[in-house]
């Protein structure tokens, strides 16, 4: 099995650990930017190729896997064009969906691309921190297009389950509604929620010196790549629009609550809240 990787970064990186724990005789693919993470996987016998322009280096791959910020996964299509074969299946790991696909369908009408998104992650990017780990146990949105046949389609989800993902197969746009409630509108919270604290500290920065639990959870992932975060923002603007429109209701209410004195209504929202949060099931 040859497998090609678009960005050796954190989930690039750890995809490509994955493969190469599952399946040592494969041949692993890369190219990537910068020479550091290269120089690394080829330390760490991940790789077995590298390359810093796309080029045959990826001619005759069974899977290739864009794993760069969303709109430059778009920007390799183009480039891929010439290297993808009748066997090669082409996806992406990009945290939008939408954009990619309307990409595709324009450049690469006849490739067989199905999108894809694991729900793993963290907010330290690049190679340095990637892990097989990372994606083990994970749930791995797959968006497959029409054009897509179910066998190839199989032969995907047969990959990924291997490395120990749980696939679920939606329609990109329901994906970037989906992946928009769950991860996008949290991040938004956790920027806008370090922000806040870093323009109401006091001069002796007590809020930044004693922000304890509660804090430090909820605001991890805004220690996230700007870059990667920008481009997913623009890529899922109406949907971020519009469940930002519904957030800010929500916090609206609660602020109206508050000034009214009405504990009874604030009570039951925390409740209905709390329940809710109960009931999550993890992995
Ligand atoms: P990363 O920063 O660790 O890796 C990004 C890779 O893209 C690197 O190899 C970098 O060299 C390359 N790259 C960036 N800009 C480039 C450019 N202009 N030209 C060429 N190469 C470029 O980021 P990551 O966390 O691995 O994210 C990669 C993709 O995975 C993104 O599309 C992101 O939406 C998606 N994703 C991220 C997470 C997460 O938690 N970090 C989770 C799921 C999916």
């Amino acid at each position: 099995m040859k497998i090609g990787f678009v960005g050796l970064g954190l989930i690039g990186g750890s995809i490509a650990k994955a493969v190469r724990e599952k399946y040592p005789d494969s041949r692993i693919v890369a190219y990537n930017r910068s020479r550091e993470p290269i120089v690394q996987a080829f330390r760490d016998s991940v790789i077995n190729a590298a390359t810093f322009e796309i080029d045959e280096t990826f001619t005759d791959c069974d899977f290739i896997f864009l794993c760069t910020p969303v709109q430059t996964n778009i920007s390799f299509l183009k480039k891929l064009k010439p290297y993808l074969t009748e066997k090669t299946i082409l996806t992406d790991v990009g945290s939008t969906k939408d954009s990619i696909h309307g990409a595709v369908a324009l450049i690469l009408p006849d490739a067989r691309f199905i999108g894809g998104h694991p729900m793993a992650g963290r907010e330290k990017s690049s190679y340095f921190n990637s892990s097989a780990g990372l994606i083990r146990d994970s749930y791995y949105f797959i968006t497959p297009s029409k054009s897509v046949k179910a066998s190839d389609v199989e032969r995907f989800e047969n990959l990924i389950s291997s490395l120990g993902c749980i696939p679920v197969k939606v329609d990109p746009a329901e994906h970037d509604y989906i992946v928009g409630a769950i991860s996008h509108i949290p991040h938004m919270a956790a920027f806008t929620l370090v922000n806040l604290v870093k323009d109401a500290d006091t001069s002796e920065e007590h809020m930044k010196e004693t922000a304890a639990g509660g804090f430090r959870d909820i605001t991890r992932i805004a220690s996230s790549d700007p870059t990667m975060w920008e481009e997913i923002c623009l890529a899922n603007k109406d949907n971020l629009v519009k469940l930002l429109g519904e957030y800010i209701d929500k916090l609206r209410e609660i602020k109206s609550l508050i000034r009214a004195g009405n504990g009874e209504e604030l009570h039951r929202i925390f409740s209905e809240a709390k329940e809710y949060r109960d009931s999550f099931v993890d992995l």
